[in-house]
């Protein structure tokens, strides 16, 4: 399926009282259109974007809309909105099954509202994003009085995205080219006929407008449930190293090794789970082993590290990820790890949730310098992979 999108940036509107149209505001060191740019770019559902300008800005393209990483052709918008986008529809691929339309000025959509929106639009031929209206919704009569209220469930507020399949969105312009007004294409999509799908779009959504809104919308950079939106995959680090005694067992990624010495703690020691359990939490922003599992609490004394690591992530998994791998380096002069490495990968996976082929362990001597090297200590390095689902 080939989905192009349209970003209608061709309003004047400087409501916001600047010399520039509002989507060339800049939002946290972007404008707001490079941000709603970026999020499509960012789709893995969108193969072209074409984006409407204002006409005198059409021989100043900004950086921002060169280069980059799929086709983005440059077009003029026109008087009206939809004007702007029968100008892009124009220049979409002759090849697009589905358009999606899209306000420069909702610089806060998902990759979810964008997927939802574009799989409606294959199912139902159109479809828009849409939330339900948390306020009762009345209609005004003569006089400044109520003629009548509206019943709540039946009213959503309509966003964007909004998309079509190619035939529905050309019908629906033409419609458009015949005198009818539209603050959006869905609507003259339900004139020319065509059945428009509701789907689920995002509080955070938001359109600026006004004053208000920008500053809301600037407060919204800097939540952390945008920089998380934006950032998918996150990486964590974990080390640790405990002295070698004698008269423990040695413990490393839940395998019993034998050997005359074992690993000083106040767990078993396995400090190939610790390190591990500090990278998956750190990558998460969950804290760390410490934080969770202080070793002044009796309740870890002698515990088993693959039970830490398997709490650890849940704790993980709680805050929204989902580990895809983990890389660990054990830094041990001896004994000889090789034939325990491919248990502990078992026994890890396992504790993780993910498969044994996600987890690699690797073993390494220190060359006989310094505290691993003289075989008093063993120390791990572990980095993880993560993905916020
Ligand atoms: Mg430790």
């Amino acid at each position: 399926m080939h989905v192009s999108a349209i970003i209608a940036a061709g309003g004047r509107g400087v409501r916001l009282g600047g010399v520039l149209p509002k989507q060339f505001l800049a939002l946290g060191g972007r404008t707001i259109l490079q941000r709603s740019v970026d999020m499509f770019l960012a789709s893995d559902d969108i193969a072209e974007l074409v984006v409407a300008l204002p006409t005198d800005l059409v021989a100043n393209v900004p950086d921002y809309l060169r280069g980059r990483t799929k086709p983005i052709a440059i077009v003029e918008g026109g008087a009206r909105r939809q004007d702007s986008v029968a100008n892009a529809f124009r220049t979409v691929s002759g090849r697009a099954d589905i358009v999606v339309i899209h306000d420069a000025a909702r610089p806060f959509v998902t990759a979810d509202v964008i997927r939802r929106t574009v799989e409606a639009a294959a199912e139902y031929g159109a479809a828009i994003a849409a939330i339900p209206s948390t306020d009762t919704v009345k209609r005004s009569g003569a006089g400044g009085l109520i003629r009548e209220t509206i019943p709540r469930a039946e009213i959503f507020l309509a966003q964007t995205p909004q998309a079509f399949r190619t035939s529905v969105l050309r019908d629906a312009l033409a419609q458009a080219g015949e005198g009818l007004d539209a603050t959006d294409e869905a609507a003259l999509a339900e004139q020319a006929g065509h059945p428009v799908r509701l789907v689920e779009g995002d509080p955070r959504n938001l359109k600026i407008t006004t004053a208000d809104d920008l500053m809301m919308a600037e407060r919204m950079v800097d939540s952390p449930e945008v920089r998380a939106e934006q950032t998918r995959l996150r990486i964590g680090n974990g080390y640790d190293l405990h002295r070698l005694v004698a008269g423990r067992p040695l413990v490393l990624g839940g395998v019993t090794i034998p050997f005359a010495k074992g690993l000083d703690g106040h767990s078993d020691a396995d400090a190939v789970c610790h390190a591990v359990t500090d990278a998956i939490l750190g990558a998460a922003g969950a804290g760390d082993i410490g934080r969770h599992f202080p070793d002044t609490d009796p309740a870890w004394k002698d515990a088993n590290s693959i039970v830490l690591l398997t709490r650890a992530a849940e704790i993980v998994a709680m805050a929204g990820f989902v580990v895809v791998n983990v890389d660990v380096v054990v830094v041990a002069e001896r004994p000889k790890l090789v034939p325990y490495i491919e248990a502990m990968k078992t026994n890890l996976s396992k504790a993780i949730g993910v498969a044994a082929g996600d987890v690699s362990v690797k073993g390494k001597t220190n060359e006989g310098v310094d505290s691993m090297g003289a075989g008093a200590s063993i120390a791990v390095h572990a980095v993880a992979l993560v993905a916020r689902v």
